[in-house]
């Protein structure tokens, strides 16, 4: 598949994503659940404990691995 054009407008799908969100109030840590490699995370802005949740995420399409012009 090739990227030839470019779409004027192109449309962010969104769905529900398994995130981990800091349970610090004072603090808006947050991590997809992918990129977490443990199964207990810690937040990486105040070290404190994750716990599960769901955020609403643009989807991530692996369509094009190469950026050009940034
Ligand atoms: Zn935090």
């Amino acid at each position: 598949m090739y990227n030839s054009r470019k779409k004027p407008m192109e449309e962010i799908a969104e769905e529900m994503t398994a995130i981990w969100s800091c349970t610090n109030e004072t603090c808006n840590g947050w991590m997809r659940d992918n990129f977490s490699f443990s199964s207990n995370p810690t937040c990486p802005q105040c070290q404190s404990p994750m716990e599960k949740g769901e955020k609403k995420l643009a989807v991530l399409v692996n369509t094009n691995p190469r950026r050009n012009g940034e």
